[in-house]
């Protein structure tokens, strides 16, 4: 068994500065009055990176989670050649979160959804009798269900009915793993109204999305390997974003790495990204406003049924709350671009031409925002850019593979009964106890 002490944390409410106790699974502070992000600080100031059989909990110190759970991998940076030469940068850094096991790259759900996972379920108690509820439009909820399966935590997912072909794995699951979706048409916003209904039922817990510290500080680790081994904090982070949630972790991590010490003083500009036509926070973001603007919902269906990076599609993301993405452009300096379509699958072909492995669409999109910001000559050809390639490898991974599907156990109308949607997951799990 490998050694491993949770480092002891304070929460920090951003708004107030208010430091508290961690009670267990709190996700905002309860004095607060205002909408704000919590932050654990961590009584281990300076980064100890373990060696990398410790998978993703190399980065342990800065996580709070309780212990380690199986199966983990860490996302991977290496100084790019092949793209950095094609842009004329002279130290482009790539952190791959994906499969692509020639540079040591193994997460078999293909994004850095794992490293959310892998801190959210290890932050719970293993004698957690309660079932975890997670919403997702697909990513998140395969690598929630993989971490759950592999380490026989219960879980329920809400997936629209239209996505759940993203619910892939190359093992049958364990059947701690429950699945409900809302009909043909829903979208990911009818997946969380669903999923708030099931919390309704004894037993279950919510999740927490950006306000939980462990699924942000799990998604900093991609700063975190991007740091330690490019020896500095770089100058440029590049991301596409659906709710931002990675782009406020690596501003944190930012600050967490000039207080080590060791990292220098830097602040990275965020360079974040939105994909065309679906493009709210930027929007909000060229508008100067904090608050998001108005995106009429059947407006919002259809821009997210023409995007490519469909994970890109946040309708209420923590963009305005204090400690939110607003807040974390401002800090950096930060710029929002759009791509299209058509620039990412470009980028994509690009990327699997000079790096050699296939990208998501989300992750052409952070790159056609990185070519385009070249071209227009925002980047200094030797600054230090740090690209997230938060998903990539699906192509790779399922080659020569059986896949197999995860099937909802229950698909309910856009509209569902409460009664009846809690009886059904209450049921699901009574079940699932009995066997
Ligand atoms: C979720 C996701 C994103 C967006 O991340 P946010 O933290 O929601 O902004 C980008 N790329 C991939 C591959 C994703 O799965």
């Amino acid at each position: 068994m490998k050694d491993f002490t949770p480092t002891p944390y304070t929460l920090e409410c951003v708004a107030t500065g208010r430091e508290f106790e961690d009670t267990g699974w709190m996700l905002a502070d309860p004095q607060c009055k205002t909408p704000s992000l919590v932050r654990a600080k961590y009584a281990r100031r300076q980064l100890e990176v373990k060696p990398d059989e410790y998978g993703f909990y190399k980065f342990c110190d800065w996580l709070p989670v309780r212990r380690m759970l199986k199966g983990s991998s860490a996302p991977v940076t290496y100084k790019s050649k092949g793209l950095a030469r094609h842009l004329g940068l002279e130290n482009l850094y790539i952190t791959f979160n994906g499969y692509y096991p020639a540079i040591g790259a193994t997460m078999s759900t293909c994004s850095f959804k794992e490293t959310e996972a892998f801190s959210v379920c290890a932050r719970a108690a293993e004698d957690e009798e309660r079932v975890l509820v997670v919403a997702s439009a697909g990513n998140t909820a395969r690598a929630f269900a993989k971490v759950c399966s592999d380490n026989h935590i219960k879980l329920l997912l809400s997936v629209p009915y239209d996505n759940i072909e993203a619910l892939w794995f190359e093992h049958p699951l364990n059947p701690c793993v429950k699945l409900i979706s809302c009909e043909k048409g829903g979208d990911y916003f009818d997946a969380i109204h669903l999923s708030d209904i099931a919390l309704k039922g004894s037993g279950f817990y919510a999740e927490g999305g950006a306000k939980n510290i462990a699924r942000r500080d799990g998604m900093a680790t991609t700063v975190l390997s991007a740091v330690t081994t490019i020896g500095r904090i770089p100058d440029y982070y590049f991301q596409a974003v659906g709710s931002g949630t990675g782009a406020i972790a690596a501003w944190e991590a930012n600050m967490r790495l000039i207080e080590d010490g060791r990292f220098g003083s830097n602040t990275m500009k965020l360079m974040v990204s939105q994909n065309a036509p679906f493009v709210p926070m930027y929007d909000a973001w060229q508008a100067g406003s904090r608050k998001m603007l108005a995106y009429e919902d059947d407006k919002a269906r259809r821009d997210a049924e023409i995007i490519d990076a469909k994970v890109l599609s946040n309708r209420r993301p923590p963009y305005g709350i204090t400690g939110g993405l607003y807040d974390a452009l401002k800090a950096t300096g930060g710029e929002f671009f759009v791509a299209t379509n058509a620039m990412a699958r470009k980028a994509r072909k690009l990327f699997k031409e000079l790096e050699g492995v296939d990208i998501y669409s989300a992750s052409g999109i952070a790159l056609a925002s990185l070519v385009n910001a070249v071209a227009a000559g925002k980047i200094e050809k030797d600054a230090v850019v740090m690209l997230n390639i938060t998903g990539g490898g699906e192509e790779h991974f399922k080659e020569d593979k059986e896949l197999w599907y995860l099937k909802p156990s229950h698909v309910f109308p856009l509209e569902p009964d409460t009664d009846d949607v809690v009886a059904k997951v209450e049921a699901l799990f009574a079940k699932n106890i009995a066997e």
